[in-house]
């Protein structure tokens, strides 16, 4: 789906019909017949068919996080690459962000450009058992130091 798609547009308390909604998200009328079949619920008793604003809205927001969501456990996302990849090696280094929350630095195994995911204690976890996690002590100085100005009340 195009990157402009906002779900933002919908109001909530409206019903649209296809084409309202196809004007609605600059969409074609097919792509909102394949939102339906893939699940998007409508007022099926009805003709024309309508679709619920809070409905429509909170597909949309479903869309883009699964979207956002496609890299798996031991996989990062490579910028160059536009792609989601397997560090090379199997390894990352890790590098403290607060005490939940980590980020992760891995090198993508077709450019070599370096990656990074943020992860929270419990997704460290699961990579630990997929992937090689390493914390090296200057990376998690710099980290620190990079991540905490000394003026913010962050501790
Ligand atoms: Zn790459």
């Amino acid at each position: 789906m195009p990157k402009t798609l906002n779900p933002n547009r919908v109001k909530m308390h409206r019903n649209y019909t296809v084409e309202e909604v196809a004007s609605l998200l600059l969409v074609h009328k097919n792509t909102v017949r394949a939102w339906i079949k893939d699940g998007l619920p409508v007022c099926d008793e009805r003709r024309p068919t309508l679709v619920l604003g809070t409905q429509l809205r909170a597909y949309l927001q479903e869309k883009r996080r699964s979207r956002k969501r496609k890299c798996r456990i031991d996989e990062m996302y490579c910028m160059s690459c536009r792609s989601p990849k397997r560090p090379a090696g199997d390894m990352v280094d890790l590098a403290p962000v607060s005490a939940s929350a980590h980020r992760l630095m891995g090198l993508c195994p077709t450019c070599g450009s370096l990656m990074n995911r943020f992860a929270s204690d419990t997704s460290l976890k699961r990579i630990k058992d997929n992937l090689d996690v390493r914390i090296p002590k200057a990376l998690q100085h710099i980290g620190k130091s990079n991540l905490f100005p000394v003026n913010s009340d962050f501790s």
